[in-house]
């Protein structure tokens, strides 16, 4: 834009001045699309508290004949001057805002437009301008479902109320506010209703019911009001126990204080100063005096700076008490009397009755006893206009009313704790009802799991009794084998090995002897003439002769070496590892032994003696059992040729020395 008008833009000063002074070049013509993007934008990017962007934008909506952009530009250009402090400059934006809402058919808008006039004439200190606004508000609102739009606007009527003194109309506003708020789902802001009933009930001096409500308020700021609220009704009860003097300002301080927390996070200016008030009453009526004078200057700054009239008039009303209290008479009657001004501008009954109850107490420690009078006769005029009999017989009425509507919804809510209560007590029967079902159910676990592992236990034990038995039975079975082994290998009548176990063994010395490296020979021993010591003597002096025989062959047997029944009175005799040269020695050892025996029969003494043929094992060429035993055959054959009771060693020359005929001694 600048780009095609320079000479006008280079001429102007501020933005707005641009505006019009471009406007005005370009004949009321709208700009194009691109253009006014970038003014709606310089509106959203601008300072809060600055109009000139939305005065621009303003201008062009109207150029473009863009109603609804007109309003927005209108909107954000009165809020912008309030936010700046300048409440009045927003009163024909809001006006002429409300005015095109109802002709773009939006009530929404216009109830806004109509709440935010109201506020600027609170602000103001013109309750009467606010009370139109805020019924016009509601009219539009009627046609809007937004409860709790409306029940701000009631709280708002009904604050208005309560400072021109109309109580009656304060409680029907405060009261609809209440019931609106707690039909919400879930109910929203009650405490700030239920504030204003605490209030109004302090206006109108029914100090225990105002209390219960403070009280109650506070209540239900902590469990569900936002911070805001919080700050709110603890602020409210502060003021209210600041009322009682010494004896509740401690709590009223502590309060305060919190109050002051709250408002400090939240940044609200206007509702610190009013805490601010409450702190300095506290600290006064503690007998802090510096430290409530420099609570009311904090209090008072904040006025001052966001032109709350109706705070500054507080603060002095407040600061004149505390010089009053404190015995500074002048300071106290410039504060009251500036506060008295105030209160008055603003229409504010209630404040000026207690005003004009101060200025009587003032003037009377000030020797004025007329203006005491004066003052006196001021303040019982208005108490009198505002609860006087007239206005007490009005809101009695109302408030018997609003008494059983209240106690109507304490049934109820009570009606519903008990519903609540029996669906608890309800839950919980299902509850232990369940954990018994499951304890039950555990413990059947339980049960079976033990009867199964009893069962188990039982098993192993038996199973552990059939493993003892087993291995007993095997115990017993290895040992009857192994004698039942033993007397199968053995020979029955001598003890010695039998005949079967005696060729294995040999078997296996012939199977081994090249890898031990022994050299081991084998010797057949045959008791000679044997038959006749039978026949002579009997069977059993024989079986007797044969025990001996085999005694005296074994006791001279050395580790390794072996002997065997062969059959008869035929005996194998295996020596283990002897020299060849010792061979023939070792068996003529062998042949004594027995030639020594001696037994006695009935009649006679016997003697025995025995021929034996030897071998050699490494000296023959086919060393088997049938082999060597051939071998040794055919030697002891020799040795029984030769005349009995002598050795023949196979291979060796025959021995002749110590050979004998084997004889019988007998009778
Ligand atoms: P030789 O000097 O030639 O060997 O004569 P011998 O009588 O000893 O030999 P023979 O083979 O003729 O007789 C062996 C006898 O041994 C016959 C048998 O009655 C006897 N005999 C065999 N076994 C037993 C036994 O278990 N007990 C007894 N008492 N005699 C037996
Ligand atoms: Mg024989
Ligand atoms: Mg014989």
């Amino acid at each position: 834009m600048s780009g095609r008008r320079p000479g006008v833009v280079a001429r102007c000063r501020t933005l707005a001045a641009c505006v019009v002074a471009t406007a005005a070049a370009s004949e009321a013509a709208c700009p194009p699309a691109d253009e006014r993007d970038a003014i709606v934008a310089e509106t959203a990017a601008a300072d809060p508290r600055d109009p000139a962007p939305w005065t621009r934008r303003l201008e062009v909506a109207r150029l473009c004949a863009d109603l609804r952009d007109e309003a927005a530009a209108r909107q954000g250009r009165a809020e912008a001057t309030m936010r700046a402090g300048r409440g009045l400059e927003a009163i024909d934006d809001l006006e002429a805002l409300a005015a095109s809402a109802r002709r773009l058919a939006d009530p929404a808008l216009e109830a806004t437009a109509r709440e935010r006039l109201a506020r600027v004439h609170v602000a103001g200190g013109r309750p009467t301008e606010a009370r139109t606004e805020l019924l016009a508000a509601l009219t539009a609102r009627a046609t809007v479902d937004d409860p709790l739009a409306t029940a701000r606007i009631h709280s708002e009527l009904a604050r208005i109320a309560r400072r021109t003194g109309d109580y009656v109309e304060a409680l029907r506003h405060e009261q609809r506010a209440l019931s609106l708020r707690r039909q919400l789902d879930p109910p929203r802001e009650v405490s700030t209703s239920l504030l204003g009933l605490a209030v109004l009930y302090e206006q109108i001096e029914r100090f225990g019911e105002s209390r219960r409500h403070y009280e109650e308020a506070l209540a239900e700021a902590e469990r569900n009001g936002s911070p805001g609220e919080r700050s709110a009704a603890l602020l409210g009860f502060a003021g209210f126990l600041n009322d009682f003097g010494h004896t509740e300002a401690a709590r009223a301080l502590a309060l305060a204080q919190r109050a002051l927390e709250l408002e400090r996070a939240l940044g609200d200016g206007v509702a610190t100063g009013s805490v601010e008030l409450q702190v300095g009453r506290a600290l006064g009526a503690l007998g802090d005096d510096a430290g409530a004078m420099a609570a009311f200057a904090r209090a008072e700054a904040i006025a001052d700076r966001a032109g709350a009239r109706a705070l500054a008039a507080h603060v002095a009303y407040r600061r004149g008490e505390r010089h009053l209290a404190a015995g500074r008479l002048d300071s106290a009657l410039a504060d009251i009397e500036a506060a008295r001004r105030l209160y008055e501008a603003q229409d504010n009954h209630h404040r000026l009755a207690k005003v004009h109850g101060t200025l009587e107490r003032l003037h009377t420690a000030r020797g004025d006893a007329l203006a005491a009078a004066l003052s006196g006769r001021e303040h019982f005029r208005l108490r009198n206009a505002l609860l006087g009999a007239d206005a007490s017989g009005k809101f009695g009425e109302i408030l018997s009313n609003f008494a059983l509507g209240e106690a109507r919804h304490r049934t109820e809510i009570a009606e519903r704790e008990r519903e609540l209560e029996a669906l608890r007590a309800q839950r919980e029967r299902e509850r232990v009802r369940l954990a018994l079902w499951l304890v039950a159910a555990l413990l059947s676990v339980l049960l079976v799991l033990a009867w199964r592992h009893l069962g188990t236990r039982r098993l192993m034990a038996m199973l552990r009794a059939n493993q003892r038995a087993l291995e007993r039975a095997h115990g017993e079975l290895a040992l009857r084998s192994e004698a039942l082994w033993r007397v199968s290998i053995t020979d029955s009548l001598t003890g010695l090995a039998s005949r079967a176990h005696g060729l294995d063994r040999l078997r296996a010395m012939l199977g081994d002897h090249a890898e031990t490296g022994r050299s081991p020979a084998v010797l057949v021993v045959d008791l000679d003439h044997f038959k006749q010591i039978n026949d002579r003597h009997g069977h059993l002096v024989g079986d007797e002769a044969l025990r001996l025989a085999a005694a005296a062959i074994g006791a001279g047997l050395a580790s390794g070496d072996f002997a065997a029944r062969l059959g008869g009175e035929e005996f194998l005799v295996v020596l283990a590892d002897v020299g060849r040269g010792d061979l023939a020695f070792q068996a003529e050892l062998l042949r004594r032994r027995i030639e020594q025996v001696e037994l006695r029969s009935d009649t006679a003494v016997v003697h025995l003696s025995a021929s034996i043929g030897a071998c050699w094992v490494r000296d023959l060429p086919d060393p088997t059992v049938t082999g060597v035993l051939r071998v040794a055959d055919a030697a002891l054959y020799e040795a029984k040729h030769a005349g009995r009771n002598r050795v023949v060693v196979h291979g060796a020359r025959p021995a002749t020395d110590g050979a004998r005929s084997g004889r019988t001694d007998g009778s």
